[in-house]
């Protein structure tokens, strides 16, 4: 039993590709007896590159408004329910400077597609951060934009942007996404974030409504070509303004197959165990770590806007993932044998 589970991840683990039918064989094939079997082969891919290490990012949500409405996400535009807000540039250097006491290196301003943040205001901020934490990352996840403006930010001296593709099968994506979003358009910004030289993270939602193991396999095989310095993903979770407000959440299990699977074909991505899986699963951080994940986020953002900002139902904001909190996540990861460096924690690699 699970023989070919074994065949299909040695194989990975060799040649760090699978044909599309493969990896959904191999997604069929999973079950909770052979799960440490890619487990364990993921950990030992990720520690050849960045042995015991996990990075700690610190994230500011900086904005709950949003110009789209993705079938999915509790900002979407036709949410009359959704409470907005927007971050002044005082605020977020607030949260920078608490993160930077805390010993993060890496800030992720993450916000909806709002039009206030203009190009302006962004490589405004992005400057006011880099002269002060010079030793720092920045992280931008702001949507999608124009070349020029991903061109504007990474000179203002942002390195790394996330884009999640959400999924890579066309069809699918329409499912997702309301006709004015295209999968074309994501992928394009997702070219043009590399070719402009940032450090560039895409990814998708596990369990998210329609989709099935041929998408997954399909996501996988996307990631394969990319070639993503990060990669995002964490079990889809209801929000209950959205159209897809009855749909089940994704499954655990199934998120940290997708982490092992990622491990292996890119062994120096660096995946974060999200938000999102914690919330589904109360030792979700530890077990995407032991599936091959090497990123935390801890959520920098003012306590006041954090429940606003609510792509999801049960979006935890007040627990270990939360930044006030690191002393606590860092014992129990520590405890689960991991270590800490005050460091950017940049990729590694090609
Ligand atoms: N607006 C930016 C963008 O589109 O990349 C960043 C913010 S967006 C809220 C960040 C990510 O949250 C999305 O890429 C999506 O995968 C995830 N997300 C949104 N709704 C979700 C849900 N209901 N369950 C799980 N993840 C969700």
């Amino acid at each position: 039993m699970g023989r070919r589970f074994f065949e299909l991840c040695d194989k990975l683990e060799n040649k760090r590709s699978l044909d599309e039918s493969e990896y959904a064989e191999l997604i069929s094939e999973y079950s909770e007896e052979n799960a440490e079997y890619i487990f364990s082969k993921a950990r030992c891919a990720r520690e050849q590159t960045y042995s015991n290490l996990v990075f700690l990012r610190g994230l500011i949500e900086i904005s709950s408004y949003c110009r789209n409405d993705c079938n999915y996400c509790g900002l979407r535009k036709s949410n009359k329910n959704a409470q907005r807000y927007r971050l002044s540039k005082q605020q977020i250097m607030e949260c920078c400077e608490q993160g930077y006491a805390l010993g993060l290196r890496t800030f992720v301003l993450q916000g909806g597609e709002d039009a206030y943040f203009t190009d302006e205001i962004i490589c405004e901020i992005v400057s006011q951060i880099k002269s002060e934490y010079s030793d720092c990352a920045i992280t931008l996840s702001l949507g999608e934009r124009k070349y020029e403006s991903y061109k504007a930010m990474f000179e203002a001296g942002a390195q790394r942007y996330l884009l999640r593709h959400e999924t890579a099968d066309k069809h699918h994506y329409q499912k997702l996404h309301p006709e004015i979003m295209t999968l074309e358009n994501r992928i394009s910004c997702l070219e043009n974030l590399k070719q402009i030289g940032f450090q560039t993270g895409c990814g998708f939602m596990v369990g998210s409504p329609f989709q099935t193991t041929q998408n997954l396999a399909c996501d996988l095989k996307f990631i394969e070509k990319f070639k993503p310095h990060m990669v995002g993903l964490g079990p889809f979770i209801p929000h209950k303004d959205t159209p897809f407000a009855g749909f089940e959440k994704g499954s655990a299990e199934l998120t940290l197959l997708m982490l092992s699977i990622v491990r292996l074909i890119r062994p120096n991505v660096l995946l974060p165990a999200t938000t999102a899986l914690s919330t589904i699963d109360q030792s979700g951080h530890i077990a995407g770590l032991n599936a091959g994940a090497n990123v935390i986020m801890p959520n920098l953002s003012p306590i006041d806007v954090r429940k606003k900002y609510s792509i999801y139902d049960g979006k935890k904001h007040t627990d270990v993932q939360a930044a006030e909190n690191i002393s606590r996540l860092k014992s129990e990861l520590e405890n689960a044998g991991y270590r800490f460096e005050i460091t950017r924690g940049d990729f590694i690699g090609a």
